[in-house]
């Protein structure tokens, strides 16, 4: 009976962490930014952002790959107006989406999403989406959530939108002999489908029937209820599992899915609940296990012993950490992360090294001063700093790309390794 299992032995890590605080000016993305993946994952959803030129820029630029495909995403654009033109402009609201959806009659799932502009901020978003509810439904649904930078960082706009899909999901449909229905699995969190294919494969063959949220199309939203036991495959979504706990399902603390040891842990978390067997676990995992821990290998030798600094931005920033300090052997100088969720990140937490300085929230002259004084070997931050940090000879990784590039489930592991070890090798040829 082979029960290997390739966990470390849990220590306390930095579970007791007492993390630098810092409140001051940040540099990161609205959670406008979310739009550009969900807006490929929901494939007959539309993001209608009410915003300014501003907004309709940055969703363009951020966009811009998808310029050959007919897009998912648009702005209503507010200009500005003083309260007496309100009623107007949910009048032209009412407008924008009745020609939109004429156009568009793949659209069955629309999104309003609030932005920043003071003139959005007065309108009451979650009544225009009601009105257009009564209007167009049942062909289309109207949910709306913000996106706003003074609401939420870059990956918070996902997590706003998908808590407010969740008390529109269906409740599971009762067994003909009781009113129980049996414990069910759902993972939550956008996922690329190469990955969610490869996800579902390894459950299925543990046994495991899963539903994945959000779904590809919105037509087949999974129910949820007491019977629902959801993993996190994503770090920053608070609110939609606060929204899924208020529907009765129950959360299993596990890891994140990056790297191989991840996304063991991660899968064992749901293994242990539904009682596989170490033995059909081990059958299920062994082979792209073992695959993906000799493609690590390589990249191990490239990366060990470096130093890296994260800046905060994508909440994946602890998972990371662990990762490319457990798998990789890199040194952790400093982890930012805009917020520390100390419930989703406690097993995170207990396998990141004791004493390792963890920072919450941003003052970014600051933590620059810091990342400067510490000299690291490669930085992980936002587009805003690279340039800054690469013109004093420090070389950096686009936190953004991070969030665009599959990087979960065994498969991935040693792509998210090159991420790291690229910009470190592009440096090395230029001193050569
Ligand atoms: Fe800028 Fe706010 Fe629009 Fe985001 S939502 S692009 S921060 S104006």
């Amino acid at each position: 009976m082979s029960t290997v299992i390739p966990i470390r032995a849990e220590t306390s890590g930095c579970t007791d962490v007492v993390p630098l605080v810092e409140r001051g000016q940040r540099e990161v993305f609205c959670g406008l930014t979310g739009i550009i993946w969900l807006h490929r994952k929901i494939q007959d959803a539309f993001f209608l952002v009410v915003g300014s030129r501003t907004c309709a820029h940055l969703i363009q630029s951020a966009a811009g790959v998808m310029i050959f495909a007919e897009p998912r995403f648009g702005t209503a654009i507010i200009d500005e107006r003083d309260l007496a033109g309100l009623a107007d402009v949910h009048e032209e609201l009412d407008r924008v989406v009745q020609q939109l959806l004429a156009r568009r009659p793949d659209i069955r799932l629309l999104f309003l999403v609030g932005s920043c502009p003071s003139e959005v901020i007065k309108l009451d978003l979650s009544r225009a989406a009601e009105r257009q509810n009564q209007i167009h439904q049942p062909a289309v649904r109207v949910l709306n959530y913000s996106g706003s930078g003074i609401e939420t960082t870059f990956t918070q706009g996902e997590d706003a939108c998908l808590a407010a899909m969740v008390p529109g999901l269906p409740s599971p449909a009762a067994t003909a002999l009781s009113n129980e229905t049996a414990p069910a699995l759902m993972v939550v969190g956008t996922l690329a489908d190469v990955v969610e294919d490869q996800l579902r494969n390894l459950l299925e063959r543990m046994g495991l029937q899963v539903s994945f949220f959000p779904p590809r199309n919105s037509q087949t939203m999974p129910a949820v209820g007491p019977h629902t036991r959801f993993l996190l495959a994503q770090p920053f979504l608070a609110d939609t599992a606060r929204a899924l706990q208020a529907r009765g399902a129950q959360h299993l603390p596990a890891v994140f899915p990056l790297g191989v040891e991840g996304t063991t842990a991660w899968l064992q978390a749901a293994a242990t609940e539904f009682g596989v067997t170490p033995e059909v676990f081990e059958q299920a995992t062994a082979a792209p296990r073992q695959r993906a821990e000799k493609a690590l290998a390589v990249q191990r030798d490239m990366l060990q012993g470096q130093r890296i600094f994260f800046f905060p931005d994508s909440q994946l920033e602890i998972p990371l950490a662990r990762f490319v300090h457990r798998e990789l052997g890199m040194d952790l100088v400093e982890v930012g992360t805009p917020y520390l969720h100390r419930q989703h990140m406690a097993a995170e937490l207990a396998w990141l090294p004791a004493g390792t300085r963890i920072s919450e929230g941003q003052d970014v002259d600051r933590q620059l001063d810091r990342c400067l004084a510490d000299a690291p070997d490669l930085v992980v931050c936002g587009l805003g700093l690279a340039n800054p940090l690469e013109a004093q000879g420090i070389t950096t990784k686009w936190a953004i790309e991070l969030v665009f590039t599959p990087i979960q489930g065994y498969e991935q592991a040693a792509d998210l390794a090159g991420l790291f070890s690229r910009p470190l090798k592009r440096r090395l040829k230029l001193a050569a």
